[in-house]
C-alpha cells in the first residue's frame, strides 16, 4: 500500500504515529514562513504542515509548488494542532510532513471541487469525473450502493432469486419508442433494448422460480423530461401464485424495510387510493399526501347563477388554501398568473376570501348572493382566515390544474416538508386509455396487465369501463414504483391484444412466444417494478435523478463527458447495412 492512513481516520489518540497519506490538494494556504496543504481523499481531508523553521527548504519550496488536484503523497509525524477544527473529524491533528513526494500533477480544475462548487451543471458533467470528486455526489452515489445492497437483503430473504435477462431483445411495449440495435449478421434486421424486462420476467413465472428479482438498466426513447433518463434502472420483481394483496404487502415491506434500514424511519402502513379517487381528491394519480388541502366540487353550488365560465365548464373545483384569506391583491395576481402559464393552462383564477371578521369577498361577488357564497365555505368546512381557490372548465384540464395549484399552495405553505414521508399505493387504474390522435385504446399500464376478473366480461363491449389489477406505489408526490397482476391464459391475452387494436397476425408476430409459453402451464402471476434511480433520490432527499446516476445523460440525451451520441464511420454503416437519407 502505498499509505499507512486515509485522510479521514487519524485522531488526537494518533499523536506521534508515523504516517503516510495519499490524496488530492483541495486548497494550500502559504503564510511564508509557513504552508499548510488540506489533503483530501474520499474518507475525508487531512490537514499537512510545512514550517521552514524545523523543516529542510527544499520540502517548504516542493510544497509551495503544488497546485489544486495534484496528487501527494506525505509521510511524517501525527501532532496536535494549536488552532483545532471542530468541523473536520481530523480537526484536532495535522501532520508534521517530512518526506512529500508528488505522484501526479493537475492542471486547475475547472470548476471548485468542494461541496458548494462553483461549477455550472454542463461544465459539471463534462468533467463528471471531477465533479464525483465532490463530496455531496459521492455521497449519492454512497447511498445507490447502500439502497442496493438493502434491496438485495430483503429480497434474498424473501427468497427472491436474481435473475439475469437480455439486452438485446425484441420489442417489449411499456408505452415509449424503442431503441434499437441493427444487426450485422441479419441485414436489415434490428434488436431492441428492453423498456423493461415484463416479458422475460412472465417467462421466468412459466419456468417455475417462484420469485424473481433484478436491478436491472431499462432504455426508453421518449422526450425527455427534467427527471428522465433514455437509460435507467428498476428494481424489477416478480411472484408465481399471488393474489394482487399478496404483492402490495410484500413491496410494502421492502419499502418500510429500506426506510427502517437506511433512513432510521418506521413507516405505517399505507392507505390504498382508487385511481379514481385520487383524481377526484387531488387530480393526479400520484398525490402528495404530506398534507390534505383536498379538491371539493362545485358545480351544484355555482352552476345556473348566471355567470357563464362556470355555467359551461364540465368541472368547477377548488381548493381551501388554509389560513391564506390574508393574502393580498399582489399575491392572488401571482396565483392567477401561476395558473395561466401556458403548462398549467387554466384561464383564470376565481378567489374567495372568508375574512377574520367573518365577511365574505369573493372575485365573483356580482354573480353571487352571501348565501351563496356560505355554502361554498360550509362545503369546504373553511374558518375565518381561509382561502378558497377555484377553478373551472374540462374536467380532466382542469383537474390537472387545480393539482398543480395545490401543489404550489403545498410548496408556499411549506407543507411539504424534506423529512415528512407520505407513502400510498393507488389502485383499481383503468386498464385502457382512449387516444384521440390514434383513436384506438391503449393499455394504461402495459398489454400484460390483467382486467380485473369481474370485469373481464366487460373488455368486448365496453372496454372502458374495465379496471385493471394494477397498482403503483406513490411517496410524498412522486411515482416510485408500478405493477400489475398479469394475464396467464392465452385467450384473454388474445383478446387484449384485439382491443389493443392489433391483427391476429401482429399479435402473433410480436408476442407469440409470450401466448405460446402461457399453453405450457403459466401460473397465475404478478409483480412490480420500482424506479431504483428515483427511489435513491428520494432517499436523499433531491428532486433530480441526475445526481445519483455516475455518468448520467442531459436533457438532450446526450452524455457530454464522452461526446455521444455521435456520428459513425460510413464503412460501420455500410456493414450495418444501414444507408439512410438522413445520414450524411
Ligand atoms: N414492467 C413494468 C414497468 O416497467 C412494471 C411491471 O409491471 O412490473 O413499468
Amino acid at each position: 500500500m502505498l499509505r499507512t492512513h486515509t485522510c479521514g481516520e487519524l485522531r488526537i489518540e494518533d499523536k506521534g504515529q508515523q504516517v503516510t497519506l495519499c490524496g488530492w490538494v483541495q486548497r494550500l494556504r502559504d503564510k511564508g514562513g509557513v504552508v499548510w496543504i488540506d489533503l483530501r481523499d474520499k474518507y475525508g481531508i487531512t490537514q499537512l504542515l510545512f514550517d521552514e523553521g524545523s523543516s529542510p527548504k527544499e520540502l517548504v519550496e516542493l510544497a509551495k509548488g503544488v497546485g489544486r488536484e495534484f496528487v501527494l503523497s506525505a509521510s511524517g509525524v501525527v501532532i496536535e494542532r494549536l488552532s483545532k477544527n471542530d468541523r473536520l473529524p481530523t480537526g484536532d491533528i495535522e501532520i508534521k510532513v517530512e518526506k512529500l513526494q508528488v505522484l501526479n500533477s493537475s492542471k486547475v480544475p475547472p470548476f471548485i471541487i468542494e461541496d458548494e462548487t462553483d461549477g455550472g451543471e454542463e461544465l459539471r458533467m463534462k468533467y463528471r469525473y471531477l465533479d464525483l470528486r465532490r463530496g455531496p455526489v459521492r455521497g449519492n452515489l454512497e447511498l445507490r450502493h447502500l439502497v442496493n445492497r438493502k434491496t438485495r437483503e430483503y429480497l434474498d430473504n424473501n427468497g427472491f432469486t436474481d435473475i439475469e435477462t437480455p439486452c438485446l431483445i425484441k420489442s417489449t411495449p411499456e408505452g415509449a419508442r424503442d431503441f434499437l440495435v441493427p444487426s450485422r449478421m441479419n441485414p436489415g434486421e434490428f434488436y431492441a433494448l428492453p423498456q423493461s424486462p415484463q416479458t422475460f420476467k412472465q417467462l421466468l413465472m412459466v419456468s417455475g422460480f417462484d420469485r424473481y428479482y433484478q436491478i436491472v438498466r431499462c432504455f426508453r426513447d421518449e422526450d425527455l423530461r427534467a427527471d428522465r433518463q433514455p437509460e435507467f434502472t428498476q428494481i424489477d420483481c416478480e411472484m408465481s401464485f399471488v393474489e394482487q394483496p399478496d404483492v402490495l404487502q410484500m413491496f410494502e415491506g421492502l419499502v418500510k424495510f429500506l426506510y427502517k434500514e437506511i433512513k432510521g424511519i418506521e413507516l405505517d402502513d399505507f392507505p390504498k387510493i382508487s385511481f379514481e379517487e385520487a383524481m377526484k381528491r387531488y387530480g393526479s394519480d400520484k398525490p402528495d399526501l404530506r398534507f390534505e388541502m383536498k379538491f371539493v366540487e362545485l358545480n351544484d353550488l355555482t352552476q345556473g347563477k348566471g355567470f357563464s365560465v362556470f355555467d359551461s365548464a364540465e368541472l368547477v373545483v377548488g381548493i381551501n388554501a388554509t389560513g391564506c384569506g390574508g393574502y393580498s391583491r399582489k399575491q392572488i395576481d401571482e396565483l392567477t398568473d401561476f395558473v395561466k402559464k401556458p403548462q398549467i393552462g387554466a384561464k383564470g383564477l376565481v378567489y374567495l376570501k372568508y375574512n377574520e371578521d367573518g365577511s365574505l369577498k369573493s372575485s365573483v361577488d356580482k354573480f353571487y348572493s352571501g348565501e351563496d357564497l356560505k355554502a361554498w365555505v360550509k362545503a369546504f368546512e373553511a374558518q375565518p382566515g381561509d382561502l378558497i381557490l377555484i377553478l373551472a372548465g374540462e374536467k380532466s384540464q382542469t383537474r390537472k390544474a387545480l393539482s398543480e395549484l395545490r401543489l404550489e399552495m403545498g410548496s408556499r405553505l411549506n407543507l411539504r416538508k424534506e423529512n415528512e414521508v407520505r407513502a400510498l399505493w393507488v389502485v383499481d387504474f383503468p386498464l385502457l386509455e382512449w387516444d384521440e390522435e390514434t383513436r384506438r385504446y391503449h393499455a394504461m399500464h402495459h398489454p400484460f396487465t390483467s382486467p380485473k376478473p369481474e370485469d373481464i366480461s366487460k373488455l368486448k363491449h365496453d372496454p372502458a369501463s374495465v379496471k385493471a389489477s394494477a397498482y403503483d406505489m406513490v411517496i410524498n408526490g412522486v411515482e416510485v414504483g408500478g405493477g400489475s397482476i398479469r394475464i396467464h391464459d392465452r385467450s384473454l391475452q388474445s383478446a387484449m391484444f384485439d382491443v389493443l387494436g392489433f391483427t391476429k397476425e401482429e399479435a402473433e408476430t410480436q408476442f407469440g412466444f409470450l401466448m405460446g409459453a402461457f399453453e405450457f402451464g403459466a401460473p397465475p402471476h404478478g409483480g412490480i417494478a420500482f424506479g431504483f434511480d428515483r427511489l435513491c433520490a428520494l432517499f436523499g432527499g433531491q428532486d433530480s435523478i441526475r445526481d445519483f446516476i455516475a455518468f448520467p445523460k442531459n436533457t438532450s440525451g446526450r452524455d457530454v463527458m464522452i461526446d455521444t451520441p455521435s456520428p459513425i464511420d460510413r464503412h460501420q454503416l455500410d456493414e450495418l447495412y444501414i444507408t439512410s437519407k438522413h445520414i450524411p
